[in-house]
């Protein structure tokens, strides 16, 4: 028989808080805790476990468990029911716990005897710090008011662990903050950076979770929340006269911020006990754990602005951490669990660097990033943890790597590489207007890659002749519904006068793969980097094609257009995209539209098939570009995100600089232009060995372009190609090696 629910959580938070308020050391108070609750919730078990490590949870206090196991039951985070639960940061209510798939029986605690198990996550801000479990003898579901009284507590109890309330009782509760770290991470914009940790979240402690008038916390957080709606107009009106993708953004979070739906759960929590700032709390934990669950990139990102409204909202209400009028500290590091582009620019350029645990190269914050030209690392685990403000920390964005309180040999050799850079830097500046010539007068087309209109003033900063790739779907990626053909018409107008009559390589929506558009039915794959993308959506779904062929040719308006066509692997794919253009045009022209004055239609080789089409491809094709991120993973076939087998092939790998060889001679005899715009053009040594393969023209991030042109300039390019053709004929693996002696010996 299912027991009924007998406690409240107000109830319970109330007793709770009088035991708080005693005196004792920390195991003292976690004892009396469990017994409050085992008894206010007449249940014959309630236990605390406690994260040791980030694998391991330790049974640290217990009401109705034999207490021998203190301290010393240990199981991995997922292993049973109460492992699941820090697993999935998420409450187990189980009935029947001995046959629920997952159980796992500790027999020195002596739980044997107990039939149900109640376990809810103790988590803070979506870090699961522990689990609070009620077992009972009796057959019991708890009912949602249980789940909800005993998750009220195991948020208190977060609480009390932050302010170290338990510390000094074991291991379990401790956190060092002095060690020397180093986090491997990716990288999501290159360059090198010394400075101090700016927590972007520094940890809000809350002194008061428990609250004794509901009514006057309410009164609280409608105040904090007015002063918040206020806060995010402000941010709306400055963001006004900025680019159209900011302020997209900023509607987003407005809509957020005015949410009933958020407010009223808000205020359920302050109903069951929990002060406002507690209550934000609790939302943000939710938040936060859904976040992890959520594998749609668009979805996790809305999650996201979702948070950062609840640090703002805490801030408001604790008046504790940074507020927006605060001066960056000099050499300022920003280092978050993620960031809202808000917030990023809320800080200004003065930041020297970016680290995020989580983050995507794709995300808003990134694209800020990218735009500022400041080093950043995504994926950087548990750095929010471990770093404090003010700590010393070194970003190495090219390598995706962070040391945080390295020791002086480290910060040495760092030290070093920055004033290198920044010594490399002047020389690149004084190359900016010189053409890309080798010693023996082999010139070089240098272009740069773009997809957004902040990536456009490096056109001129940067002395790239022209875009060589512009991404298209970066702006369909920032969006949240398809975007209209005329907003496409009047972005693709602005990039035109921004480029200033230099030649743009517009390339058609390349969505699919790791690129989701929210608003376009998402296909389930089991493979999506081979599966529906590029051009296959492209012809398959014409009408959004289309679409963004009418918005090329009246941007151009009377220009020169140039457009490729993305994943072509096989002739007819170009031949039928190529005539879905033709027949777009001659509608236009119908309609009055002024055509190009040129048009020159490209496609983008990207799987080696490609290389292999019929003669007649070659023809048709107005120019080539080489997509080697997407090619070099077809080639060997190894996944461009998987860091363990994509480090594993050298892109200088003979076999891959001889099909990029024959790939150059083949659009040679065709007279077919060819370039590489894949991310390997913007390293110095690859884009020599490409050069060398026969290569003319190569299109690349702007800040690689200085690097780029400064390795061709100094180099006699038919030394290195005769380095190359006997490193090939050695029978080694990768030209890299002797190529690298050569250019060091010079
Ligand atoms: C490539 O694959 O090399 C390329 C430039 O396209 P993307 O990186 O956008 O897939
Ligand atoms: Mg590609």
């Amino acid at each position: 028989m299912a027991k009924k629910s007998g406690v409240t959580s107000r109830t319970l938070l109330q007793r709770l808080r009088d035991t708080l308020a005693e005196d004792g050391a920390g195991q003292e108070r976690l004892d009396h805790i469990t017994q409050l609750v085992a008894q206010s919730m007449e249940t014959e078990v309630c236990s605390i476990y406690l994260r040791r490590d980030r694998q391991t949870l330790e049974l640290c206090a217990t009401e109705g468990l034999n207490p021998e196991a203190v301290h010393q039951t240990r199981m991995r985070v997922g292993e049973g029911l109460v492992g699941r639960v820090a697993k999935q940061a998420a409450p187990i209510n189980a009935e029947d716990a001995p046959n629920t798939k997952g159980f796992r029986y500790m027999p020195e605690t002596g739980e044997e005897l107990f039939s149900s198990l109640l376990g809810v996550p103790i988590q803070r801000l979506g870090e699961v710090l522990g689990v609070l479990v009620v077992q009972s003898k009796e057959p019991r579901k708890y009912a949602d008011d249980d789940i909800y009284a005993l998750e009220v507590v195991a948020m208190v109890i977060a609480e009390m662990k932050e302010l170290g309330a338990f510390t000094g009782e074991g291991e379990a509760m401790t956190a060092p903050h002095q060690r020397a770290h180093l986090f491997k991470g990716g990288s999501a914009q290159e360059g090198a950076a010394i400075g101090v940790v700016l927590l972007h979240d520094p940890k809000i402690v809350i002194t008061n979770p428990i609250a004794d008038d509901p009514d006057i916390e309410k009164f609280r957080l409608n105040e904090a929340i007015d002063l918040l709606r206020l806060n995010v107009d402000d941010l709306l009106n400055a963001s006004k006269s900025a680019d159209k993708e900011q302020q997209e953004v900023m509607e987003a979070y407005r809509m957020f911020a005015n949410s009933r739906g958020w407010v009223s759960r808000l205020e359920a929590s302050i109903d069951s006990g929990l002060s406002a700032e507690a209550a934000v709390e609790k939302e943000q934990s939710a938040t936060r754990a859904r976040m992890s669950r959520v594998p749609d990139p668009y979805l996790r990102e809305r999650l996201h602005d979702l948070d950062d409204l609840s640090n703002r909202l805490l801030r408001l209400l604790t008046g504790q951490g940074r507020s927006a009028s605060d001066a960056v500290p000099e050499n300022a590091i920003l280092v978050a669990s993620n960031i809202g582009p808000a917030e990023l620019l809320e800080y200004g350029k003065n930041i020297k660097g970016l680290v995020l645990e989580h983050g995507s190269v794709g995300s808003h914050a990134t694209i800020i990033a990218r735009a500022w030209a400041i080093p950043m690392v995504i994926h950087a685990e548990n750095i929010t943890r471990e770093a404090l403000t003010g700590d010393e920390i070194l970003v190495d964005g090219d390598q995706g790597v962070v040391h945080l309180r390295a020791d002086e040999t480290v910060v040495g050799a760092f030290k070093d590489k920055v004033a290198m850079l920044t010594e490399a830097q002047k020389k690149y500046i004084a190359i900016r207007d010189l053409p890309a010539v080798t010693q023996d007068g082999v010139q070089v087309g240098l272009q740069m890659n773009a997809g957004l209109m902040a990536d456009l003033p490096s056109l001129e900063s940067s002395g790239a002749e022209g875009v060589g790739l512009f991404r298209t779907e970066l702006q369909f990626l920032l969006r949240n519904s398809m975007p209209k053909r005329s907003d496409l018409a009047n972005l693709y107008a602005r990039v035109y006068k921004a480029s200033n009559g230099l030649p743009v390589n517009f390339r058609t929506l390349d969505i699919g793969s790791d690129k989701v558009l929210p608003y376009l039915q998402p296909e389930d794959e089991p493979n999506p980097a081979m599966g529906w993308r590029a051009i296959r959506v492209g012809l398959d779904k014409k009408s959004v094609m289309q679409m963004q062929l009418q918005a090329f040719i009246r941007a151009a308006n009377g220009r020169p257009l140039r457009i490729m066509f993305p994943f072509v692997a096989q002739f007819d794919e170009f031949r039928d995209a190529k005539a879905l253009l033709g027949k777009v045009l001659r509608n236009e022209e119908r309609l009055g539209h002024v055509m190009p004055s040129d048009v020159k239609v490209g496609a983008m080789l990207e799987t080696p098939s490609l290389a292999f089409a019929p003669d007649q491809f070659f023809e048709m094709c107005d120019f080539i570009s080489i997509g080697g991120n997407d090619l070099k993973q077809f080639f060997y076939a190894a996944d461009r995100e998987n860091e363990r087998v994509r480090r594993r092939y050298d892109t200088l790998n003979v076999s891959f600089l001889t099909f990029i060889e024959q790939i150059a001679a083949r659009c040679d005899l065709f007279e077919t232009p060819v370039s590489f715009c894949g991310e390997d053009a913007g390293r110095p040594v690859e884009a020599l060995c490409f050069v060398a393969m026969g290569l003319r023209n190569l299109s690349m991030r702007p800040a690689s372009i200085g690097p780029v042109k400064h390795m061709l300039r100094r180099t006699n390019l038919e030394e290195a190609r005769d380095v190359i053709n006997e490193a090939r004929a050695s029978g080694e693996q990768s030209v890299r090696g002797a190529l690298m002696k050569w250019l060091n010996g010079q």
